[in-house]
């Protein structure tokens, strides 16, 4: 068995992106993977956190896993600028020097993690869809790589903190714990914070969808093989009739056919179905490396030999849209049944 190091001091830090706190988990779910690793090197598990009137997201993460939370609580950071937050977040890494620095690689994460990385002169593994401890205490960062074409494990055996950022799903949160308790500690905004550049004018909430697509027992894939939006709309409608939600390929993303929010695969969100269908999908590494988990997979390709049909393991061969007008009417009449 691996020997526990155990020396004082050691820590695993996990930003708190609390932004879309109730669409995005990425944060609780960075939280739980450090608890699982921290014992290996020693470790504490650390959050930190800066906004205005931020307590209830420090109570949340203590009760997800953290055992220290640093937080800056002021009115002036009400709203993220990268500038303030850059600056809050070396200081604080520089004075108390964690081992591994997480965030989560969501579109805010994948701004601000190179710019930590590079004013600290360390490494940084991005998008990563695996973190263990080695025997040596390093943690191994696992990211597609090559366009997905390679999976890589990195580490970063002299820099610190060793930094990666994580894709949303990849690791289950823990259970919410009311009894759990934590250090928090209350870091002062200093007195010389750079003049942000970037001035916030609006800000629009998207209404939150009503399940994430990381969390659906049943997910609904379409590809380009669908054919159009006007097509492509037929998989919400099967959707809502399911209970499922809806995922997309990165071409159906940029055709606007569907959100960002739907994207599966590397440049998108992991997804762990118990029933997944796949439309029109071709089966492009970059989008199974985050299917792998789903337990039924039931492709519908009008191209026998794709690779998504080898992958499946239930293959139709048919044209997509039409095979979904069929089976949104066969749903609809045993609804009425
Ligand atoms: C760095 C990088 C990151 C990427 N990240 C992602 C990512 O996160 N997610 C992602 O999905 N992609 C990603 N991609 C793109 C990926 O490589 C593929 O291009 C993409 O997944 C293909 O999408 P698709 O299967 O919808 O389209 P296509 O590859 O065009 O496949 C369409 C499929 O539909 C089938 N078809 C066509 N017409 C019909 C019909 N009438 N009925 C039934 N089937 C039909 C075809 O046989 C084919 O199999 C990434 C690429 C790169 C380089």
């Amino acid at each position: 068995m691996k020997e526990k190091m155990n020396k004082p001091g050691k820590s695993i830090w996990v930003f708190g992106d609390y932004r879309n706190y109730f669409q995005n988990r990425v944060t609780l779910q960075l939280l739980a993977r450090a608890r699982e690793l921290a014992p290996e090197i020693g470790a504490e598990v650390c959050a930190i956190i800066f906004g205005s009137q931020v307590d209830e997201y420090v109570g949340e993460y203590i009760a997800h896993g953290a055992e220290t939370v640093y937080v800056t609580d002021d009115p002036i950071l009400k709203d993220y600028s990268v500038e303030t937050y850059l600056m809050l977040t070396e200081r604080l890494i520089r004075r108390h020097r964690p081992d591994i620095f997480l965030i989560g690689a969501t579109d805010f994460g994948r701004e601000f993690a190179p710019r930590v990385a590079k004013r600290l002169k360390t490494g940084l593994t991005a998008d990563c869809i695996g973190l263990e401890i080695n025997a040596n205490g390093l943690l191994v960062q696992t990211a597609p790589s090559f366009g997905g074409n390679l999976i890589a494990t990195i580490i970063t055996p002299e820099k610190r903190p060793q930094m990666a950022t994580v894709r949303p799903g990849t690791f289950k949160e823990l259970p919410h714990d009311a009894t759990a308790t934590g250090r928090i500690i209350s870091v002062p905004l200093p007195d010389d914070l750079p003049r942000a550049r970037v001035r916030l004018v609006h800000c629009e909430r998207k209404p939150p969808r009503e399940q994430r697509i990381e969390d659906a027992g049943i997910v609904i894939c379409g590809g380009r093989g669908m054919g159009s939006k006007a097509k492509f709309k037929k998989l919400f409608e099967m959707a809502r009739i399911m209970g499922a939600e809806v995922g997309a390929t990165r071409p159906v993303v940029h055709s606007q056919w569907a959100d960002h929010d739907c994207l599966v695969g590397q440049a998108g969100k992991n997804i762990h179905p118990q029933i997944l269908f796949s439309f029109g999908v071709s089966g492009a590494i970059q989008h199974t490396a985050a299917i792998h988990d789903a337990d039924l997979i039931i492709a519908v390709n009008k191209n026998p030999n794709a690779a998504m049909m080898k992958m499946a393991d239930v293959a139709i061969v048919a044209d997509a849209s039409q095979f979904c007008s069929a089976l949104i009417r066969e749903l609809r009449k045993r609804i009425r049944e």
